[in-house]
């Protein structure tokens, strides 16, 4: 079956997806978007993914490209067309192309807006997380803003290049006072020695990560301890179970920092205990009618 991408109004067959090379996303970075996980047919935690992705348009004063519902359909009807049960949606808006200049375009300009959607054998994810992956840790590199979903990704894949060569999986920036600001694209979570579930606020520093607030819903239902504080490398290090959240990867066990191991070095069971369980607090949209699962406070802030 031949993959179909939605460009600008079209879904144009792989080769023919096009974006021109006056576009903003391509010259300043000045593009935004979203990542869904795609799970049994169903798209995982839209409605906050839709909300994170109105603010990141309003953090930047880029006019949304169309209504929220029109956003949904096209989702839908890329999963669609791509014959998706399994794998990630992928969702981008740029503020349009137009000859190079640092001010924005005018008013006016139509945004520039791009859905992929592609299939991901579950079962990889899952042979994964049944080791666990290691993190590296690095300098903070990225601007002052990453709680917006810019493209602006340079440095994320420079540290996931580190961390490949250092034959781990992902990268945990650390700030200035030694605190771990998160993942390259996850967020970072310790559990302590006492069971306290901690993972760094919602700050600038971080992305609000979609997975990061329904795990901390489902936390809340499980009646599990849970601070959000910053954490510094010190005590990530003593932590007795460690992960990482994100879209793709749902809750990622981390057996390794910078090479030595957490805990025993395998997957902890609190950790694995709620990967098992993170769906059940996701909202599950089919692609059509209604959502089995409507979480109760669709804002994340
Ligand atoms: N932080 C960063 C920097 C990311 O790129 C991502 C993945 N998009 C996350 C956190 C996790 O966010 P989410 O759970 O919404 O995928």
């Amino acid at each position: 079956m031949s993959r179909v991408i939605y460009v600008n109004g079209r879904y144009l067959p792989y080769a023919e997806a096009l974006v021109h090379v006056e576009d903003r996303g391509f010259q300043f970075a000045d593009a935004i978007y979203e990542v869904c996980e795609v799970r049994r047919g169903c798209i995982v935690d839209e409605t906050r993914h839709l909300a994170r992705l109105e603010r990141s348009l309003s953090e930047l004063a880029m006019p949304a490209p169309m209504s929220r519902a029109a956003l949904s359909r096209i989702m839908r009807e890329t999963v669609r067309r791509n014959r998706v049960r399994d794998g990630i949606l992928y969702l981008q808006v740029s503020r349009g192309a137009r000859p190079r200049d640092f001010l924005f375009p005018p008013a006016g300009t139509p945004r520039t807006l791009v859905c992929i959607a592609r299939s991901v054998a579950p079962e990889m994810a899952e042979a994964r997380a049944e080791k666990g992956i290691g993190v590296i840790t690095m300098p903070e590199m990225r601007w002052s803003r990453c709680d917006i979903k810019t493209v602006m990704l340079l440095p994320a894949s420079v540290a996931k290049e580190a961390a490949q060569a250092r034959g781990a999986r992902e990268a945990w920036f650390v700030d200035a006072e030694g605190f771990i600001t998160e993942g390259a694209s996850s967020n970072a979570w310790i559990i302590t020695a006492g069971g306290e579930l901690v993972t760094r606020p919602a700050d600038r520093a971080i992305l609000r990560g979609v997975t990061r607030v329904t795990l901390i819903d489902l936390l809340a239902r499980e009646g599990l301890a849970f601070a959000e504080r910053p954490f510094r490398l010190q005590e990530a290090r003593r932590a007795r179970e460690a992960f990482v959240t994100s879209a793709t990867g749902n809750v990622m066990p981390v057996v390794a920092i910078d090479g030595e191991p957490v805990g025993d070095g395998k997957p902890g069971p609190i950790t694995r205990r709620l990967r098992r369980l993170f769906h059940t607090a996701a909202e599950m949209s089919p692609l059509s009618g209604p959502a089995t699962r409507i979480p109760s406070f669709a804002a994340i802030g």
